[in-house]
């Protein structure tokens, strides 16, 4: 089995035009083990100036390296290799995010690292099939597309899914031929920076990812509103989001935005009851409760209501909370204590609006930052624990009686990333897919993912469409070419 001293750390550097460098000024910080709340290494603490030299390397990696020239098929041969080599150090960066972020081994081992190799898998089968059309536009003309990368591109991620988040980013960029400059979350930046020299290994060419460790408003604003940066790619908070389109308005560099949620997970009477349990449980408690597109609105339909919330609280009242390297662990620590006293603070919230605390609503154990499973019952849509995003696990059950009216509920969100319906109904189902306002409807199941489809919101959840064939829109141009025909 795999030990904390089979894990290689590089310590506290950065990555910049394929060399480990330090930050220029010198500064370091500390990433610790939320479980713990021990410090695991020390990681270079990259600013403005560091962001000027990672843009310059991608730049040039861009506009003057060997992959500008590189046949798109062999930057697929690239990413293939990449996800082989993740594949070989699978245990070592299962356990780098575990011991980063707080998060079950069981979780990183069997949920985050195969869906980045996956990620890698399916972008390095288009790096060879994003092409052009040709357009039989009026006139003596032969007028056709081409579709090219974008440049440089700018990638800040956040720390729930630390390896995942950065294989979505960087997998299609690369894809489609731009060069990153990646800046992973200050919590979470040990496997970045790992997947930095698997790359490297994979044979790609310097400069072309480049990655800066650093707190958001220093190193990622810095990349956010760089001048030679043609987008920015970005998943967190919706306030920080809003922050990230101001400054990317300096030079109107294309962005991306994949942010917050309050999904609502719909259960009907007519459902498969202890699926849907099982359902509700996924859907709130997995990864614990950090997930942007987490079921934290539960809406029962109310002939079932007790039945249901008698299931679902006696299940999470025995969830496994603990050592998040224990293969047995369902739940491990929240991420940071921050994030620990956000989510005891909602919980306080809830308990003053007058929702009925079911079970949990403290934290678990004297160390590390762990929370129990956590249930509110009798909750109205328009509490603050139903309208915010807690980013824990802690859910709020909502009663209903009236489909039309739970679709009216559901959708009363300034949030649309996920939705959820539970029923046996297939006229229910797809009618309530079409009626959600929500970037992913999930039917009887909940938190299914793949590479091959679309992940993205409405409203204030973002815009753009991460993963699938809609991922290369956001990192390629397209370029309108005539030709004249006639004399
Ligand atoms: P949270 O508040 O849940 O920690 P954030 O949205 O703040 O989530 O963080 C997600 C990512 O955004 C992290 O990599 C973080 O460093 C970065 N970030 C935070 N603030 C800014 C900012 N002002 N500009 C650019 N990036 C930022």
């Amino acid at each position: 089995m795999m030990t904390k001293k089979d894990v290689k750390i590089k310590p506290g550097k950065l990555f910049i035009n394929g060399r480990w460098v330090d930050s220029v000024s010198g500064k370091a910080f500390d990433t610790l083990n939320p479980a713990t709340e021990k410090v695991i290494t020390s990681v270079a603490e990259g600013d403005s100036a560091d962001i000027d030299l990672a843009v310059a390397a991608a730049r040039e990696a861009f506009e003057n390296g060997p992959w500008k020239k590189i046949d798109a098929r062999d930057r697929g041969r690239i990413l293939l290799e990449i996800a082989n080599l993740i594949e070989k150090n699978k245990d070592e960066l299962a356990l780098l995010d575990t011991l980063d972020n707080g998060k079950p081994i069981n979780e990183t081992t069997n949920a985050d690292i195969p869906l980045v190799i996956d990620c890698f898998l399916y972008y390095a089968g288009w790096a060879d099939k994003i092409h052009g059309e040709t357009i039989p536009v009026r006139g003596d003309f032969f007028n056709y597309t081409l579709r090219e990368p974008v440049g440089v591109v700018g990638q800040i991620i956040p720390w729930n899914f630390p390896l995942l988040m950065a294989a979505w980013k960087i997998a299609p960029a690369l894809a489609c031929g731009n060069t990153i400059v990646l800046k992973p979350a200050e919590q979470t930046p040990l496997s970045a920076l790992r997947l930095g020299e698997i790359c490297q290994e994979a044979g790609l060419p310097d400069g072309v990812l480049n990655i800066v460790t650093g707190y958001g408003p220093t190193a990622g604003a810095a990349l956010a509103e760089h001048m030679d940066v043609d987008k920015i790619a970005f998943t967190g908070g919706s306030a920080t989001g809003r922050i990230i389109m101001q400054a990317a308005s300096k030079n109107l560099k294309r962005i991306s935005l994949e942010l917050g949620g309050k999904s609502p997970n719909i259960v009907f009477a007519d459902s498969d009851i202890d699926s849907a349990v099982a359902g509700a449980m996924t859907g709130i408690f997995f990864n614990q409760g950090e997930v942007c597109c987490a079921g934290s609105r539960l809406f029962i339909e109310k002939s079932i209501h007790e039945e249901f919330v008698e299931k679902l609280s006696n299940k999470a009242a025995n969830m496994r909370v603990g050592n998040p390297e224990d293969t047995g662990t369902q739940m491990g620590a929240q991420v940071s204590k921050e994030q620990f006293d956000k989510i005891l603070g909602y919980i306080e919230t809830g308990k003053q609006e007058g929702a009925k605390l079911v079970t949990g609503g403290e934290r678990c154990g004297e160390r590390g930052y762990f929370i129990k499973p956590t249930i509110f019952d009798a909750v109205d849509n328009n509490m603050r624990i139903a309208k915010e995003e807690i980013f824990g696990p802690v859910v709020s059950a909502i009663t209903f009686e009236d489909v039309d009216e739970v679709v009216r509920q559901g959708n009363l969100s300034v949030y649309g990333l996920a939705a959820a319906v539970w029923t046996k109904d297939i006229k229910k189902a797809h009618r309530l897919a079409r009626d959600l306002k929500a970037g992913t409807i999930w039917i009887n199941t909940y938190n299914a993912f793949d590479a091959a489809s679309p992940f993205g919101g409405f409203k204030q959840s973002g815009f753009g469409r991460e993963l699938g064939v809609h991922a290369l829109e956001l990192y390629t141009h397209v370029k309108s070419v005539w030709i004249n025909l006639g004399g």
